[in-house]
């Protein structure tokens, strides 16, 4: 049991009218009264003064709630004993006197409020009237036995059903119908992120993944409008079931060429996690120039050095990638390795500098020995010659750059 935030002036009753506790009962109901004043303040007035032999827990006026007992105490209100250990009772302030006894609107809407709010902190659920009901939760003076009185008047008594719906529907808001989403077929198409883009669920606004800029998503097929912005839904989603929108105004035609890599393929996935190849690509051999460029890209040697390990002409792209992926792993798992060394370990410097010494060798080793494979296996003068020539060349050129690198490394240690 608690009181009402509510309330805009607390004004104690006297003792004398009012019992303490409610004989072990909860509160289960609210019962309405007519102040028979106009004054909010000559009803706190009257609960304060001795021997007034009766009282209520809050009385209202215009904005006003004043309390004047605690509602874990038995107010003398309803001329039922049975009916006041389980109720909490309300002093309406009218507005004009007998016959009518009306109720200003201003009053009217803060009683609605606070029997809502006694309704909720008592746990009396959804509100219901009927004078023949032992226990209702919404009642008026007049229901209880034993009352012989028109309180609350004939004004306010008709409007009980109008109090319950009004607080029931502060307590319990009707469950507003997310408006759903509804997808507009369009012939499938591909566009091109402007800007990284989020794929929104439209129905939680959850990140759903990003498309990189410049990434072409293929098999948009469907559109929609949420709150004013134009989504485009994959084929992907749409298969699935997923409300996963792409924004519009983020997308824009492809004007150039796009390379396969950069496609995100809308029937299969639409996250650039993971790249589709179209068919056509993955059976067209890739050709020498791209394994170059490839090498150029990826093994951080240059194209006058060696390309990965392994590459060759006619390889498909994906044995290229493949070959580049476990290049990657094995040069990541060498930096762990001399990381792990260099924590516990100081060279000196001519260490250092034989085992760079020792390491550009092994370069030179290893760039040129399919080269040297190759002489071996020939069996054709021309053919061995120019490659010896080859061979001798750039043989001499890495030596040279060794010394080079040496002489650097020697003056750097001095
Ligand atoms: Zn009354």
């Amino acid at each position: 049991m608690s009181n009402s935030n509510l309330v805009t002036r607390w004004w104690p009753a006297n003792p004398t009218n009012y019992t303490g506790g409610r004989e072990g009962n909860k509160i289960q109901g609210i019962v309405v009264h007519h102040a028979a004043s106009t004054s909010l303040d000559s009803i706190g007035a009257a609960f304060a003064r001795a021997g007034r032999n009766g009282s209520a827990h809050y009385g209202v006026g215009g904005n006003q709630i004043h309390q004047y007992v605690d509602e874990a105490n038995t107010t003398w209100h309803c001329s039922n004993w049975w009916g006041n250990v389980r109720t909490v009772g309300i002093e309406t302030t009218n507005s004009t006197g007998a016959p009518n006894w009306d109720i200003a609107p201003d009053t009217f809407e803060t009683l609605v409020k606070l029997v809502a709010d006694i309704a909720k902190r008592n746990n009396l659920g959804k509100l219901w009237i009927n004078p023949k009901a032992d226990m209702p939760t919404l009642s008026g003076h007049k229901d209880w036995y034993g009352a012989s009185t028109v309180c609350p008047g004939p004004s306010l008594y008709p409007r009980l059903q109008e109090i319950a719906d009004r607080a029931n529907a502060i307590n319990f808001p009707p469950v507003v119908e997310k408006p759903s989403i509804v997808w507009v077929d369009i012939t499938p198409f591909a566009l091109k992120a402007k800007e990284k883009i989020d794929i929104l669920d439209l129905d939680t606004g959850a990140d759903k993944g990003d498309i990189q800029v410049g990434m072409v998503v293929s098999n948009l097929v469907q559109e929609t409008i949420v709150n004013g912005q134009k989504y485009y839904r994959t084929l992907y989603s749409k298969t699935k079931g997923f409300n996963n929108g792409i924004l519009a105004e983020a997308l824009e035609p492809i004007d150039t060429a796009t390379s396969p890599e950069s496609i995100i393929n809308g029937e299969a996935r639409e996250t650039d996690v993971e790249i589709k190849v179209s068919n056509e690509d993955e059976k067209r051999h890739i050709t020498e120039k791209e394994v170059k460029e490839e090498a150029k890209k990826d093994d951080g040697f240059g194209d006058d050095i060696a390309p990965v390990p392994g590459v060759k002409p006619g390889m498909k792209p994906e044995e290229v990638q493949k070959l580049i992926e476990e290049q990657k792993k094995n040069m990541e798992k060498s930096e762990e390795i001399i990381d792990e060394v260099n924590k516990d370990m100081e060279f000196s410097p001519k260490t250092k500098m034989i085992v760079y010494l020792l390491g550009d060798l092994l370069i030179i080793a290893g760039t040129q020995a399919p080269l040297v494979v190759a002489l071996v296996n020939t069996t054709d003068a021309v053919t061995f010659g120019q490659l010896l020539g080859q061979l001798l060349l750039s043989t001499g050129t890495m030596l040279l750059f060794t010394f080079k690198l040496l002489k650097k490394k020697g003056e750097q240690n001095v």
